[in-house]
């Protein structure tokens, strides 16, 4: 695990399949940061990251065990949460995933108020 710094908090990234560690709110100040998400995620910077396996992923910080959560909006991104400290795990690519949809939705809030 690495840690990189991005807006005011550190992200634990894994040296090997590049998937990413947040603590609980850090994900949410990481995609409130500008280019925050290309920052941190290898498959946006055109690292040569490998999937991680889906299985016995355990939280780095209690060692308890993940469960699988799809996020709300994208019901295709599948993140790892854990229910004892609130951390959540994304594999590469995943937070660029969630990063663009946010732009995108706030886009779409825009022209939902215009034509009002
Ligand atoms: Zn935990």
């Amino acid at each position: 695990m690495t840690r990189i710094p991005v807006g005011g908090v550190e992200v634990d990234r894994c040296d090997g399949c590049g998937s990413l560690w947040f603590d609980a709110l850090e994900l949410d100040r990481v995609l409130a940061t500008k280019g925050g998400a290309k920052a941190i995620d290898l498959k946006a910077s055109g690292g040569t990251a490998s999937p991680s396996p889906k299985t016995a992923h355990k939280c780095p910080v209690d060692h308890s065990d993940l469960i699988d959560m799809s996020d709300l909006r994208q019901a295709h991104i599948k993140s790892q949460c854990c229910t004892v400290c609130g951390g959540i795990q994304l594999d590469a690519g995943e937070l660029t995933d969630l990063a663009n949809f946010s732009l995108k939705e706030r886009f779409a809030h825009l022209l939902n108020r215009m034509k009002d």
